[in-house]
C-alpha cells in the first residue's frame, strides 16, 4: 500500500483521461515559437476566478519520504539541505516530510542515537533554520511491526479505508495507549512543528463495529493526539483530511469539523469547515511512470487545476515522492500563487533559472518542457505494431536537448537537465518512428542514467531497481520504436 495511493487512484484516473484527450497532438508544437513577452507579460485566462495573484501559507512541498519513494529515504543530511534551500528559492515558504512511518520501521530506528531518528531531527532542525515552517505527515494508528505481530488483538479491521502496515484499532484503550506513546515521543523529540497533517486513511483507517462510524474516531483520536502534540508544540496547526475517503465520510467529517476547535486547516477534503490546504491535485510525481521515465512533465494540467480551484484554498502542500517531478513542483508553486501565467513562460522560467538557460536555448527547452508528459507505455502493443504513433515531436525534443547540452557544457552537470532528458528519450522510444536512430537513443539512455550516478545516486538506485523492461529501449519486445523491427525479422524466419 503506498501513502498517496489513494490519491492516485482519484485523480491519476482524471489525469490520464486528460492525457488520453490530449493524446491527439502535443500540448505544445515545436514549430510554434510563443514569444517569451506575452509568455512574461502572463497572458489572461478566461476564468473569472483567476484575476489576481495571492499569498498562500503554507505553500510548500511535502516530500514522502519513505520505502515508496524514489530516493529520498536514502538521503543524507546534505542532500536534504540542498533540497531545502533550492525548494526554498522556487518560493515555498514551507517543507513538509515523513519523520516516522512505524510500520516501515524498528523500535531501534527511533532510539534516540538511531539513524533514521537523528536524521529525521536533523531534517526538521534544517528547515526551521532555513527560515520556512515544518510541517510532517502522520499516521493516525500504526505502530512498530514487531509491537503488531505481538498483538493480534489490537489489529485494525479491513473495510473501506487503506490501512497501509501495522495499523492497529484506535478503538482498543490499549492499542490507543500505544499509538499515543509513540506519537508522544515523536513530538516531543522534533525542534519544531508547525502543522501536522493525519489523514483519515491512505494510509490508516479501521473497518470494525467498535470504530463505526469511522470519521467520528478518527476524529476523537486525532484529537487526543492534538492535545499532545500542543504539549510540545503549542502554536502547531493540526490538519484533517478526508482524502481518499468516501463522499459520505466526508460529509459526516464536514458536519463534526466546525465544531472542533482543535483542528486548524484541512488537507484538500472535506471542503468547508475549515480553510483548506491544496494536496495533490494534479499529484506530480506519481504520474506517469511514478519516476520510473524520469520526470512527467504537466504543467497544462497543474495550470487548470489552480484555475478551477482558485480562491477555494489558503495554502498548498504539495505531495511527492521523489526528485523525479522537479519540473512539476517548480511549476506548481508559480501557477499556485498566480494561474494566469502561461504554460510556455513557467516552462522557460524552469530552463533559464534551473538549466541556466538563456536565449533561445531557453526559449526552446522550455518548448520541450511543455511538449513533454505523453503516456509511456512499454507494455502493451504486443497486439498492435501501430501503437505509439502519435507523437511525431518526441525526436525533435530529444535533438533539442542534446544540441543545447553541446551548447552549454555546464548542463552535464545538471540533473534536472538529466531528468527531462531521460524522459524525452523514454518517449521517443514509446513512439513508432522518429528521425534519430535506435542507437543513438539507447547511447542517449545510457548517458543519463550514468549522470544519475554521478550527480543523483539515489535516484540512479532507484532506476538501476527497475526491470529490464521499464529501461528505454533495452527489451525490443516492450517499446514501440523497436518492436516493429524485432518482428519483421522474427516474421522473416517463417
Ligand atoms: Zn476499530
Amino acid at each position: 500500500m503506498r501513502l498517496g495511493a489513494g490519491i492516485t487512484a482519484g485523480v491519476s484516473m482524471g489525469i490520464s483521461a486528460e492525457r488520453k484527450a490530449l493524446a491527439g497532438g502535443p500540448i505544445s508544437s515545436l514549430s510554434q515559437r510563443p514569444s517569451a513577452e506575452a509568455g512574461r507579460s502572463g497572458r489572461l485566462s478566461n476564468s473569472p476566478a483567476a484575476q489576481t495573484s495571492k499569498a498562500l501559507r503554507p505553500l510548500g512541498i511535502f516530500f514522502a519520504n519513505h520505502k515508496q519513494d524514489t530516493g529520498l529515504h536514502l538521503w543524507d543530511l546534505q542532500r536534504w539541505k540542498r533540497e531545502i534551500d533550492d525548494t526554498r528559492r522556487m518560493g515555498a515558504n514551507a517543507i513538509w516530510f515523513l519523520p516516522f512511518q512505524f510500520g516501515q520501521h524498528s523500535p531501534k530506528d527511533f532510539e534516540d542515537m538511531a539513524p533514521h531518528w537523528t536524521l529525521q531531527r536533523a531534517l526538521c532542525r534544517a528547515v526551521a533554520d532555513t527560515g520556512l515552517e515544518v510541517g510532517f505527515y502522520q499516521g493516525l494508528n500504526d505502530v512498530f511491526p514487531e509491537t503488531w505481530n505481538k498483538h493480534p488483538e489490537w489489529h485494525a479491521v479491513r473495510g473501506d479505508y487503506m490501512l497501509g502496515e501495522c495499523q492497529v484499532c484506535p478503538s482498543v484503550p490499549e492499542a490507543r495507549q500505544e499509538l499515543l506513546r509513540l506519537r508522544e515521543r515523536l513530538y516531543a523529540g522534533l525542534p519544531r512543528i508547525d502543522y501536522i497533517v493525519t489523514q483519515i486513511t491512505d494510509y490508516g483507517g479501521c473497518g470494525c463495529d467498535m470504530c463505526a462510524p469511522y470519521p467520528k474516531t478518527y476524529l476523537k483520536a486525532l484529537e487526543e493526539q492534538s492535545a499532545l502534540a500542543r504539549r510540545y508544540h503549542p502554536g502547531v496547526k493540526m490538519v484533517a483530511s478526508g482524502l481518499s475517503a468516501s463522499s459520505a465520510d466526508n460529509d459526516m467529517l464536514r458536519d463534526l469539523l466546525p465544531k472542533m476547535t482543535w483542528a486548524d486547516n484541512v488537507w484538500e477534503l472535506p471542503r468547508g469547515p475549515k480553510p483548506a490546504i491544496k494536496a495533490s491535485m494534479p499529484e506530480t510525481s506519481m504520474v506517469g511512470g511514478w519516476g520510473e521515465f524520469g520526470p512527467c512533465p504537466i504543467l497544462a494540467e497543474i495550470k487548470r487545476v489552480y484555475e478551477y480551484d482558485y480562491g477555494h484554498f489558503a495554502g498548498v502542500a504539495q505531495y511527492c515522492e521523489g526528485i523525479h517531478d522537479d519540473v512539476n513542483r517548480f511549476a506548481l508553486l508559480q501557477f499556485a500563487q498566480d494561474p494566469r501565467r502561461t504554460v510556455e513562460d513557467v516552462a522557460r522560467a524552469y530552463a533559464e533559472d534551473w538549466l541556466k538557460l538563456s536565449g533561445r536555448s531557453a526559449e526552446q527547452v522550455g518548448e520541450v518542457i511543455a511538449g513533454l508528459g505523453t503516456e509511456i507505455s512499454f507494455d502493451r502493443f504486443y497486439g498492435s505494431l501501430g501503437y505509439g504513433a502519435d507523437n511525431p515531436q518526441a525526436d525533435e525534443r530529444v535533438r533539442i536537448l542534446v544540441d543545447v547540452r553541446t551548447q552549454s557544457r555546464g548542463l552535464e552537470d545538471n540533473f534536472r537537465y538529466w531528468l527531462l532528458h531521460y524522459r524525452a528519450v523514454c518517449e521517443s522510444f514509446s513512439t513508432v518512428s522518429g528521425s534519430l536512430t535506435i542507437e543513438m537513443l539507447r547511447k542517449e539512455a545510457e548517458a543519463a542514467r550514468a549522470a544519475f550516478l554521478r550527480l543523483e545516486p539515489e535516484y540512479a538506485q532507484f532506476i538501476a531497481k527497475l526491470d529490464p523492461n521499464q529501461l528505454p529501449g533495452r527489451i525490443e519486445w516492450n517499446w514501440p520504436r523497436t518492436i516493429k523491427v524485432a518482428f519483421n525479422r522474427e516474421r522473416s524466419f517463417s
